[in-house]
């Protein structure tokens, strides 16, 4: 017998949040179903949703799969909830992405973030990268975290200290829909093995307000024709086309972005849109990497927050522009 943990996102608005159930068989995964009348995705009077696997990794700790799943109506139809159905067809795997996810360890007991709980820690500036006691907090979650994602199948590409105190952050690389997959699975077990560390996760995009970054996820992305044909027009096109989708890009990159998108901090204000190239302080930057390469590479969206569906975010990306041109 196999046992089978089963991932899904609820009807929990404006964001969505991550829930899951064991499943004890032999065999495949199979479709299986949940009271969705307590996860605000059903009424009480006729309460079941189906669970519809589509991803399936190695499980950590005692389950032998984690199986990511879409979360249909009883008539089999994607429930409204389903943001990930809308992509399927349109996320090939000529789609790269590399998500930035940045979040705060905090206490779960109320709330606070490590390091905080006697006030405001020392001004930022010793906690990037930083190193020794007092300099970080919980480093040993987030080693622990990447080891988890590394063993189930996720590409983990670095994970770093962030710039405020008890602020992490971890790269994480995928293709086409699988991406946006395991972005999600990425982040149910962060919030799992730290909850075996005793510690909370905040993906808010700030936190804690005051002097102090707040929490994103920048999203590099790039397609076929960006990499191996990519010209100075060309990337100057695509930001400008996602510079007049600009509203629609904000309404999908998750709440509150407007409390960390306030021009200062190494970002561009929320109001505004610009690129550049090395430009931290812009909406989309166009990196140095991809100029040297002869204008072959990616571009960087610093808009999305930590807290953004990355679902919602890859399909704006190719539909309906950029991918047009
Ligand atoms: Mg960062």
């Amino acid at each position: 017998m196999k046992k089978l943990e089963y991932i899904w996102l609820d009807g929990y608005q404006p964001e969505p949040s991550l829930r899951s159930k064991v499943k004890v068989t032999d065999g495949n995964p199979p479709d299986w179903s949940f009271d969705g009348s307590s996860t605000q995705q059903a009424e009480g009077g006729s309460s079941d949703c189906i669970l519809k696997p589509v991803n399936e990794y190695s499980g950590p700790r005692s389950s032998d799969s984690l199986v990511m799943c879409e979360v249909l109506s009883p008539d089999k139809s994607p429930h409204p909830s389903n943001t990930r159905n809308a992509c399927v067809g349109l996320l090939s795997d000529d789609w790269w992405f590399g998500f930035e996810q940045e979040y705060f360890f905090t206490n779960p007991e109320d709330g606070t973030i490590l390091g905080w709980e006697d006030g405001t820690p020392r001004p930022q500036g010793d906690y990037y990268c930083g190193v020794g006691s007092g300099n970080v907090q919980a480093r040993e979650v987030s080693e622990a975290h990447m080891d988890a994602c590394l063993e189930a199948g996720i590409m983990i590409t670095g994970t770093n200290a962030e710039v405020a105190l008890g602020q992490w952050e971890y790269q994480c690389f995928g293709k086409g829909l699988k991406a946006a997959d395991d972005l999600w699975v990425s982040r149910y077990l962060l919030y799992l093995i730290a909850e075996e560390y005793g510690v909370s996760v905040n993906i808010h995009p700030k936190p804690q307000e005051g002097d102090w970054n707040g929490s994103g996820m920048h999203t590099n992305f790039s397609n076929g024709q960006m990499r191996d044909s990519g010209t100075e027009e060309l990337m100057n096109s695509l930001c400008e086309k996602l510079g007049a989708v600009h509203k629609e890009g904000i309404a999908n990159y998750g709440s509150d972005n407007d409390m960390r998108l306030t021009g200062n901090h190494e970002t561009q204000s929320i109001d505004t849109f610009s690129y550049g190239v090395s430009d931290r302080g812009a909406s989309i930057r166009i990196p140095i990497y991809t100029v040297d390469n002869n204008w072959n590479g990616y571009l960087e969206d610093r808009r999305p927050a930590s807290n953004a569906d990355p679902y919602r975010i890859c399909l704006l990306y190719t539909s309906p522009s950029p991918r047009d041109s």
